[in-house]
C-alpha cells in the first residue's frame, strides 16, 4: 500500500501492518489502477459485504471526539459493558460527552455467571457499580450476545428511549459490541434499506449505519481500546485462556493468614492478615490458581513463572510489565469483590476483615468493589 491512500469507503487511512487496527488491507489487496483504484478497508469490507461489523479499536482522543459528537446530537446511546469486566469496561464519565442522550447501558456475557445466579440481584448490582461509576442509565440490560438471550429486553429498552432517533453503539473492545451488532442487524434493521455512509459527529471518519424498521438508524462506534485492562496486554493465546467462553465455576479456597494464590503468572492474591476465611475466584476455568505458603512466594514466583505458573508462556511473559502491588483492607462485615480488570475477581467473605495484597501487571486496574453474586 502506497502512503497515505484512504479507504473509499469510511476515509479512513489505509494500512496493511495490523490486521486488529482501524484501516487494514491484506498487502496486495487492491481494485484497479492509478485514480481508478477503489480500495476499502477490512471493516468496510465486511460490512459491505456480509452485512456484518467488525470491532476496530481506536484512540482515546479521537474516542473522545466521537462521544462529544454524540453529545451534539439527539439520540439514544446505546452502552455495552463486559459483565465480566464491568469495572473496567464501563465508559468513565460518559453523560459529559453524550450530554443529555438517555444511555441504555446492555450488560453483555450474562452467559458466564455461574449456574444459579439470580439475575435479578444482578441487575442491582449493576445499577449500584452504573451509579459509583457516575452513570444514570435509564435502563439496565442483562443479556447474552453469544446465547442470543435478553435481546426481547434490549429491543422493548431502545423502544421506549428511541422515539425515532438514531442509536449510537458505543464500548470498549472485547465486550461482545461487534456480536451484539451483528445480532441486532438480523433481528431489528430494515434489510432492504440502503447502509447509508455518513460522517461521525464531530470527526471527519465516516461511518456505516444501519437503517432500522421504525426509522433512524443504528450507528456502531470503534471500540476503546482501555489500557488498564489485561486482555488488552496480553498475547492471542493467552487471551484465549483468560476470556471464559462458557460459565464459570467459582473455586472456593479456605486460606489461613499468611497462605497466597497464583493465577497462572499473571496475577498473585496474598492473604496477608486476617483469621481464617473463604475466598472465591471467579476467573476463567482455563486459567491454574496455584495455592501455597506466602513465605518464600517471592522466589517460587520467579522460579516457576511461564511454566509451572503459566498461561502466559516464558516468551510471553516477557512482554508484560512487571507485577505492581495493590494492598488492600476488607473491612469486617463487607462482603467485597477484589476485580482485576480483563482477569476477573475474587470474592472475600469478610465476615472479619483481611488484609490483602494483589499483584498484577503494573497498569492493570484493581479494584475494591461490592460483591456481585
Ligand atoms: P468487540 O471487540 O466488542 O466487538 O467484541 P467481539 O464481538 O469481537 O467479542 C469479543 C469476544 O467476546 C469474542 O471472543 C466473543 O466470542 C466474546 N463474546 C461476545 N459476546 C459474548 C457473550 O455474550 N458471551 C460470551 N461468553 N462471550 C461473548
Amino acid at each position: 500500500i502506497r502512503h497515505r491512500l484512504k479507504c473509499s469507503g469510511c476515509g479512513v487511512e489505509l494500512q496493511s501492518e495490523d490486521p486488529s487496527r482501524a484501516g487494514y488491507v491484506p498487502p496486495g489487496a487492491g481494485g484497479g489502477k492509478g485514480k481508478d483504484a477503489k480500495i476499502v478497508c477490512k471493516r468496510c469490507f465486511r460490512i459491505r459485504h456480509y452485512n456484518e461489523a467488525v470491532s476496530v479499536p481506536m484512540d482515546d482522543a479521537q474516542f473522545l471526539r466521537i462521544l462529544s459528537g454524540i453529545g451534539a446530537t439527539r439520540s439514544t446511546v446505546l452502552h455495552i459493558v463486559d459483565l465480566f469486566d464491568f469495572d473496567g469496561s464501563v465508559i468513565p464519565g460518559l453523560h459529559r460527552f453524550v450530554g443529555d442522550n438517555p444511555v441504555v447501558l446492555a450488560v453483555n456475557k450474562a452467559d458466564l455467571l455461574p449456574k444459579g445466579v439470580n439475575q435479578n440481584r444482578t441487575v442491582n448490582w449493576i445499577r449500584k457499580l452504573a451509579k459509583e461509576n457516575g452513570l444514570k442509565p435509564a435502563e439496565v440490560v442483562l443479556l447474552s450476545a453469544k446465547l442470543n438471550a435478553g435481546f426481547d429486553r434490549l429491543l422493548e429498552a431502545l423502544r421506549n428511549h428511541r422515539n425515532g432517533r438514531d442509536i449510537y453503539v458505543v464500548g470498549a473492545t472485547n465486550v461482545g459490541k461487534s456480536t451484539l451488532i451483528n445480532r441486532l442487524i438480523s433481528d431489528y434493521s430494515d434489510l432492504d434499506g440502503e447502509l447509508t455512509v455518513s460522517p461521525y459527529p464531530g470527526t471527519t471518519l465516516d461511518v456505516v449505519s444501519v437503517p432500522l424498521e421504525d426509522g433512524g438508524a443504528m450507528i456502531d462506534t470503534p471500540g476503546i481500546v482501555y489500557p488498564w485492562r489485561l486482555t488488552e496486554m496480553v498475547g492471542p493465546a493467552t487471551l484465549r485462556a483468560v476470556l471464559p467462553d462458557k460459565f464459570v465455576k467459582p473455586r472456593v479456597y479456605q486460606l489461613d493468614e499468611r497462605q497466597t494464590l497464583f493465577f497462572g503468572a499473571l496475577a498473585r492474591f496474598d492473604f496477608v492478615k486476617g483469621e481464617h476465611q473463604s475466598f472465591t475466584c471467579y476467573v476463567s476455568n482455563g486459567i491454574h490458581v496455584h495455592r501455597r505458603k506466602l513465605d518464600g512466594a517471592d522466589e517460587f514466583w520467579e522460579k516457576h513463572r511461564g511454566e509451572l505458573l503459566s498461561p502466559p508462556n516464558a516468551g510471553e511473559l516477557a512482554s508484560l510489565p512487571p507485577l505492581a502491588r495493590h494492598s488492600l483492607r476488607i473491612p469486617p462485615g463487607a462482603k467485597m469483590d477484589v476485580s482485576i480488570s480483563g482477569l476477573g475477581w475474587i470474592q472475600c467473605s469478610g465476615l472479619t476483615g483481611a488484609m490483602i495484597d494483589v499483584y498484577a501487571p503494573k497498569g492493570v486496574k484493581v479494584v475494591l468493589r461490592p460483591s456481585m453474586i
